[in-house]
């Protein structure tokens, strides 16, 4: 089964993805991720892509592709979380592709949805938790970066919720609830996909 989990930067996408790889033994593919590895290798293209990053903007379709369909081609356990991608039209058709390439479907789109205040603390709240901690604070977890990744999920994101809806894939989860809520939520909907 591969699945989409999509929703605005602070939703909660990679903590219900790292669940799913525990429950499923599902393979997460988070591009954020991706491209913070490339930084922190030292990589000349997570170099050149860690300033747009910093700022909040989005990384060009061609990076996130090519990472996306290297990963599809080493192949994934009980499927893929696409953690984080696609986030443009452009991305979307491109996986839809990739997965008809190997032969594969995508079983469903799963919608956090969030209120933006309520993201904005979070995120917020994120980076100085990891402050007082001693941990690495992401460098586009602080209020100005989260408006621009807000403005770039509703220019350039949310237009995938109605894309998924369009091809009957779309299934909303209330991401306001308690994570162990949205886990079981989310565990429901998949539940339903195969039966
Ligand atoms: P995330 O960890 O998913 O919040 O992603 C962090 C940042 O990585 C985003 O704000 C973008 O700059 C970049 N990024 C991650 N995934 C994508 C994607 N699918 N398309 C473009 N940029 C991305």
């Amino acid at each position: 089964m591969n699945i989409i989990i999509l929703g605005p930067p602070g939703a909660g996408k990679g903590t219900q993805a790292r669940h799913l790889v525990e429950t499923r033994g599902m393979v997460q593919l988070s591009t954020g991720d991706m491209l913070r590895e490339a930084k922190t290798s030292g990589s000349e293209m997570g170099l050149r892509v860690a300033e747009v990053m910093a700022r909040g903007e989005l990384v060009t379709d061609e990076i996130v592709i090519g990472l996306i369909h290297e990963k599809i081609l080493q192949g994934g356990g009980t499927g893929f979380i696409f953690d984080g991608f696609p986030r443009t039209l452009a991305q979307a058709d491109a996986l839809g592709e990739l997965l008809e390439a190997t032969g594969q479907d995508l079983d469903a789109v799963i919608e956090l949805e969030v209120d933006d205040e309520t993201l904005v603390k979070r995120v917020v709240n994120r980076a100085a938790e990891a402050e007082a901690a001693g941990e690495p604070v992401r460098a586009d977890d602080n209020a100005e970066s989260m408006r621009t990744r807000l403005m770039e999920y509703y220019k350039k994101t949310s237009p995938l919720i109605g894309y998924y809806y369009a091809k009957g894939d779309l299934s909303k989860v209330d991401g306001l609830a308690a994570i162990d809520a949205v886990q079981t939520s989310i565990e429901s909907v998949l539940d339903k996909v195969h039966s």
